[in-house]
């Protein structure tokens, strides 16, 4: 592309934004007002409970419980759900249990918040319509879906394609946790590409740009990127032919992973911190520290970081929740702008660069 073209492409892009603003803006105001607001308020009613539990057992006991009590509910719900194969209830019990999932986050982060400073909700709205923009139909209809249809797609259809050596008479469990690792050794790759690569991480930099970590944000990333990790996430999980209860659960397993990765709890996790991508491992990958940042690349499973040199957690330190995009203090924080980064990102960056170059002299 000539500079010329690029330079009138980012303009007219930078016009449809305005023109959208006009629409979406207000809709993010009306969330606040009638969804946030309310909620918000339910919320706060913990706060002094929060405040008389500082110090207790009480407080300490649920820090080391709750992680271990979610993956093992995860396992039993997820194996329940599929026991007559995959049909619609376990298609309408897998949103069921993550709603019910999400519920109890949000009060569990106000009971024992990692930081009070991520307990202000404001980008909330914005993260709504992300997850209705992308996230929604990537990872709740679509995800378990394509991955059910690829399975069984390749299991039916082609029975010579494929390693025919899945050990399938495991403990369900440990095949689990095999396809886990499986699954996220491409993840790791995918993801530590797009932190590498400049043009992947105009992508990938939309997920980064959260200035808090909460139950709800970890539906922040750009659609394309999500179709795109996706795909990579049901490939090889059809192609090692595990049964589809395992694929299935795996699946859900990784949701309620993915869900920690990002939650505000103070949670004391000892041996997982070094098994899974933990919500404290994950607090450094979002730093805005580079150093920090391009580490911790793992999505489920931490090892591959720690085989691949790229594990970050110091001992006896906690992260700082000083987090977002290291040096681009301009980079939009609305839906729209959300949505059309990757493509204005020449634009972000140059003006980020002057506004550095202001404040430095
Ligand atoms: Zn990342
Ligand atoms: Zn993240």
């Amino acid at each position: 592309m000539s500079k010329q073209t690029e330079h009138s492409v980012a303009s007219y892009l930078e016009k449809l934004g305005q023109y959208l603003d006009v629409v979406f803006r207000p809709i993010e105001k009306i969330a606040h007002r009638y969804i946030l607001l309310p909620f918000r308020w339910i919320l706060t009613q913990i706060d002094p409970l929060s405040k008389a539990i500082e110090g207790t057992l009480f407080k300490k006991i649920l820090q080391v419980s709750i992680y271990p009590i979610f993956l093992f509910l995860t396992f039993v719900i997820g194996f329940r759900l599929v026991e007559g194969g995959f049909t619609s209830r376990t298609f309408l019990g897998t949103i069921v249990m993550f709603l019910i999932f999400g519920l109890i986050f949000a009060p569990l982060e106000r009971l024992i918040p990692f930081s009070r400073r991520w307990l202000d909700d404001k980008d909330m709205p914005v993260d709504v319509m992300m997850f209705f923009g992308g996230k929604f139909w990537g990872d709740y209809i679509n995800r378990p879906l394509r991955i059910a249809t690829i399975a069984v797609v390749v299991q039916q259809i082609s029975p010579t394609i494929g390693i025919a050596i899945w050990p399938a008479h495991l403990n369900m469990v440990i095949q689990v946790f095999l396809l886990l690792s499986i699954n996220d050794f491409f993840r790791y790759w995918y993801h530590r590409w797009m932190h590498e690569n400049e043009f992947m991480w105009r992508w990938h930099a939309v997920h980064h740009s959260s200035e808090r970590l909460y139950w709800f944000n970890g539906t922040r990333s750009h659609p394309l990127e999500g179709l795109i990790s996706s795909f990579l996430w049901a490939i090889p999980l059809a192609f090692v032919k595990a049964p589809v209860e395992v694929v299935f659960v795996t699946s859900l397993l990784g949701r309620t992973i993915g869900r920690f990765q990002h939650t505000n709890m103070d949670l004391i996790l000892g041996p997982f911190d070094y098994i899974f991508s933990s919500p404290k491992n994950h607090r450094y990958h979002h730093s805005r520290k580079l150093e920090e940042g391009n580490s911790n690349y793992g999505g489920d499973v931490i090892f591959w970081d720690i085989l691949f040199g790229t594990f970050y957690l110091p001992k006896g330190e906690q992260p700082s929740d000083d987090i977002g995009i290291a040096n681009m203090p301009n980079y939009p924080q609305t839906f729209v702008g959300l949505m059309l980064a990757p493509f204005t990102y020449g634009r972000i960056k140059k003006e980020a660069e002057r506004i550095n170059k202001e404040s430095e002299e």
